[in-house]
């Protein structure tokens, strides 16, 4: 490592926060200089097989053609307008795109900048939208366990509450109801007690209950856990029994991951509120959505005071919509179907062989995610350092090895990942 890389990882390491990590002795950090396609290149020489896709964002892969034209194009055009009382081109097609895609029902469209913004506008979107029907009353969510919808407050008052560390935050965070974590997984025969403890609490507590909220089918940074769609189904179902609004939060299995378009397909459902984001933009730049039905949209707003109480100043950022447009466009081919379903069925057939590892719990797959839970939480530094000298980025957290590759992978650049992934934990 030469002097200017070791100058600069000192300077990062005592004034830099990074995600999740001490500031004191944080986790050992590595230069990037470039990234193209699947690779991620170190500063120090190495080319990384990314199997992280930058936290489930990066499916087309670094670098790409159309991607940094749209973006120099908008640059050119103008990079940002504020859009109270302003709107464009590159906002109104991303707009139409989302209303298309998305299942159906879903009309109005709120763009965020991030998707714990996105988690909060839902919300809030049901806060308000209970509130303007004359029930105020209804102002608390219920959850599963296990679950993950970002690290501002609202969000964090939904996330797993072991994982998400309430016991931090008790007195500042609103005390929201958890039910158990859906059981049956993705492919098991579908057992009715996975049900009855949600629809129990929902009986109990729906007169002060404005919203559902979950991750449809996979339960992601709280846990990766895979389950039933039925179970999403019967929630669904029970918000419309029970006067709740559902709120599906797709911000990492939107666009292809789970090998369907947005994962509330596996259950043919449609949400009364939806979050998107993280692979939006193809991991170019921050943008989240969030989108209501017609319902939602004229229940908030034909209440008082009328307006919906929301307005991030980089709304609807135009250099973030033009890319995630293009984004959208290579999305719109469909080589993402056959890109996922073949990933999937190479992760199920090489990740196989780590169930016989003495230190691996369990190994599941759907669409292009790939976890290996192991018996015991992981030494994060360790692991990382023997996966970055096997030629690959990958990123554990506790108990779990997982990868989400660039949906561009090659069979060669995976079995890097999945051979990696065996040897190291072997
Ligand atoms: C990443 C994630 C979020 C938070 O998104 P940010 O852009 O990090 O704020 C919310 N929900 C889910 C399911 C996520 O995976």
């Amino acid at each position: 490592m030469n002097d200017s890389i070791q100058a600069n990882l000192a300077f990062d390491q005592q004034h830099i926060w990074h995600p999740y990590t001490s500031a004191l002795d944080p986790l050992p950090c590595y230069q990037v200089s470039g990234a193209q396609g699947v690779h991620i290149h170190l500063a120090t020489g190495e080319k990384l097989v990314d199997g992280c896709s930058s936290w489930w964002t990066a499916i087309h892969g670094y670098g790409r053609a159309e991607l940094n034209q749209a973006a120099k194009a908008q640059i050119d055009d103008f990079s940002h307008v504020m859009f109270g009382g302003l709107t464009h081109q590159p906002a109104i097609d991303l707009c139409r795109k989302l209303i298309n895609m998305t299942p159906s029902g879903l009309e109005r469209v709120f763009l965020a900048d991030s998707g714990s913004v996105s988690v909060e506008v839902a919300m809030k979107m049901a806060l308000q939208y209970w509130a303007c029907q004359g029930s105020p009353n209804k102002h608390r969510f219920i959850t599963p366990r296990n679950g993950y919808h970002g690290d501002t407050f609202a969000a964090m008052s939904v996330c797993d509450p072991i994982n998400g560390m309430h016991s931090l935050f008790t007195d500042a965070l609103a005390q929201q109801i958890f039910a158990p974590a859906p059981q049956t997984r993705f492919n098991q025969t579908w057992n009715e007690d996975d049900i009855a403890p949600l629809e129990e609490l929902i009986q109990q507590h729906h007169k002060e209950l404005a919203a559902l909220v979950l991750e449809p089918i996979v339960q992601n940074a709280g846990g990766m856990r895979i389950y039933h769609p039925e179970y999403l189904k019967r929630a669904r179902q029970l918000c419309d029994d029970y006067g709740l609004l559902l709120i599906c939060d797709e911000i990492a299995t939107g666009f292809g991951r789970t090998g369907k378009l947005f994962a509330c397909e596996h259950a043919d459902v449609s949400p009364d509120i939806l979050c998107v984001g993280k692979a939006l933009t193809g991991g170019y730049v921050t943008l989240a959505a969030t989108l209501c039905t017609e319902d939602v949209a004229q229940g908030i707003c034909q209440g008082s005071p009328g307006v919906f109480m929301h307005g991030p100043t980089y709304m609807g950022n135009p250099l973030a919509c033009a890319v995630a447009n293009a984004s959208l466009d290579i999305i719109a081919t469909g080589e993402w179907q056959t890109q996922v379903a073949d990933i999937e069925r190479q992760l199920q057939q090489e990740l196989a062989t780590c169930r016989d590892l003495e230190v691996v719990a369990d190994v599941r797959v759907l669409g292009a995610i790939g976890v290996v839970e192991c018996k015991s939480v992981v030494d994060v530094a360790t692991l990382q350092r023997k996966f970055v000298a096997a030629g690959v980025w990958i990123r554990p957290f506790g108990k779990l090895v997982y990868i989400m590759p660039p949906y561009i992978i090659t069979p060669n650049e995976l079995s890097q990942l999945t051979q990696a992934i065996y040897d190291v934990l072997a």
